[in-house]
């Protein structure tokens, strides 16, 4: 079989050469500015079977993709690693509701589909760098999800150390209790500035002289190496269901939704794609349309929402699904909503009255995008919604909406039931400067 090489959105194929995996995987972004897309889809050479793990089945999809650098064998502990939770497909009750299952991407160590990625992406990374004597610096600029998924999916991996950077005061507690847990490996700082003002800092270290020498990398949805592992659940739950299910994908920056259709090139049997955002209304927009789409999207401000995981203006993996498909082609694959907060948390209302089943607020804005879709399509096929946070951690809108609590997971019970304080001993504060990142990234590199 031949290697899938990676290639940048931006570039001409004639005159600029293709990358490996691992290249792809430790730059990030490539010299262009561009994102690394693979440049062939292959099928898993062995298709998955009811009673299998799903550790074994997410190796044989992902190995074509990513070997030689990785082998099976590689791969198959990766997994088998990662991959200790259950993914469960769940059938939602009720006539209204019928043939419409819902993934449960939830059950990893920090509660959130991010897991499937970071975990991966911590793995493989680690493989990588095992035998060199060079640090990895992996930088994290987070104000939710991100941050915790990296941190635990690259903590105590050999040679890795984790700067994660948040907005002190932005953040609620449960989030920052899981950000600074700590962890080998990983340094948590809390920084006097927004969202925007981490990322900043990011971005200055990544152009800094006095940091050039040393290995930075950084670990959102726009390093390929996230996408890989997220292709391995629509293939799973697609040999799961009788027919050709249509995927509805709580969306924000589009990485969860490009898995999706990379999926499908590589052999999963997808009817189309829902793209369920809420306010942040860029992507069901530009499908509305109809002139040819541009090719990235560029500076859209994001409004702040109820499902703030998804709150982006302007979605990175765009410019991705724009390098796969043409316009035409993008249309007639993928249908986009955008649900207001009023009918957020309407549909987790109506949802649990209607089926019993409680839905996050991210998960309740793809139930809202369903039943649309089906009133508008007029067909009742089978639909795969898929569900990337645990309920559990929207407590209060779950209360306010259903009238009901919901049990922590074990892990997150634990962590609830700690001080703050108890657990920010060794956060960093920094100031919004570069100087004191800079220096803390140094001593990092050099202990
Ligand atoms: C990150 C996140 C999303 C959005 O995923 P994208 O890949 O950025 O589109 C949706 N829901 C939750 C809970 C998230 O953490």
């Amino acid at each position: 079989m031949k290697n899938v090489l990676y290639s940048s959105t931006r570039a001409v194929t004639e005159n600029r050469a293709p990358v490996s995996f691992s290249e792809a995987l430790q730059t990030g972004i490539a010299s262009d500015g561009g994102l690394f897309v693979p440049l062939s889809f292959p099928e898993a050479r062995h298709k998955s079977v009811v009673g299998d793990s799903y550790y074994s089945h997410a190796a044989d999809f992902m190995t074509p993709f990513i070997s030689p650098d990785f082998s099976h064998a590689d791969v198959l502990e990766i997994c088998r690693r990662v991959f200790d939770f259950k993914v469960p497909l769940v059938p939602l009750a009720g006539s209204e509701w019928q043939d419409c299952f819902v993934l449960e991407l939830f059950h990893g160590p920090t509660s959130s589909f991010k897991d499937f990625g970071a975990g991966v992406m911590g793995q493989m990374v680690g493989l990588l760098t095992k035998s060199s004597n060079n640090k990895v610096i992996v930088l994290v600029a987070t104000s939710g999800d991100t941050g915790s998924a990296v941190a635990h999916g690259f903590s105590n991996v050999p040679n890795v150390e984790v700067v994660l950077l948040y907005p002190a005061g932005q953040v609620s507690e449960l989030q920052e209790k899981q950000l600074i847990f700590p962890r080998r490996g990983v340094t948590a700082c809390r920084v006097a500035g927004s969202f925007d003002t981490c990322q900043r800092l990011v971005k200055q270290a990544f152009a800094a002289p006095e940091l050039s020498s040393l290995k930075l990398t950084s670990a959102n949805s726009i390093n390929v190496g996230r996408l890989i592992p997220q292709m391995t659940y629509y293939s799973w739950a697609a040999s799961r269901v009788e027919g050709c299910p249509t995927f509805c994908v709580p969306s924000g920056n589009l990485g969860n939704l490009t898995a999706g259709t990379m999926a499908m090139k590589a052999g999963v049997k997808a009817k189309n794609f829902i793209a369920a955002h809420n306010e942040n209304s860029f992507f069901p927009d530009e499908l509305r349309k109809s002139n040819d789409m541009a090719t990235r999207s560029i500076g859209n401000g994001s409004k702040r929402t109820i499902s703030n995981a998804m709150d982006v203006g302007s979605p990175s993996n765009f410019e991705r699904l724009r390098h796969m498909y043409s316009s035409e082609e993008l249309r007639a694959l993928v249908t986009g909503y955008s649900i207001s907060d009023e009918d957020t948390k309407q549909s987790m209302r109506r949802v649990y009255e209607e089926t019993g089943y409680i839905a996050d607020p991210h998960t309740s804005v793809a139930l809202e995008s369903v039943r649309r879709f089906r009133r508008d399509q007029k067909e009742n096929g089978p639909v795969v919604i898929l569900s990337t946070a645990h309920p559990a951690k929207f407590a209060s809108a779950v209360r306010a909406n259903t009238g009901q609590e919901v049990s922590f997971p074990e892990s997150l019970s634990q962590l609830d039931k700690r001080p703050l304080e108890e657990l920010s001993a060794d956060v960093m504060d920094l100031s919004d400067s570069l100087a004191d990142l800079s220096s803390l990234i140094l001593q990092i590199a050099g202990s």
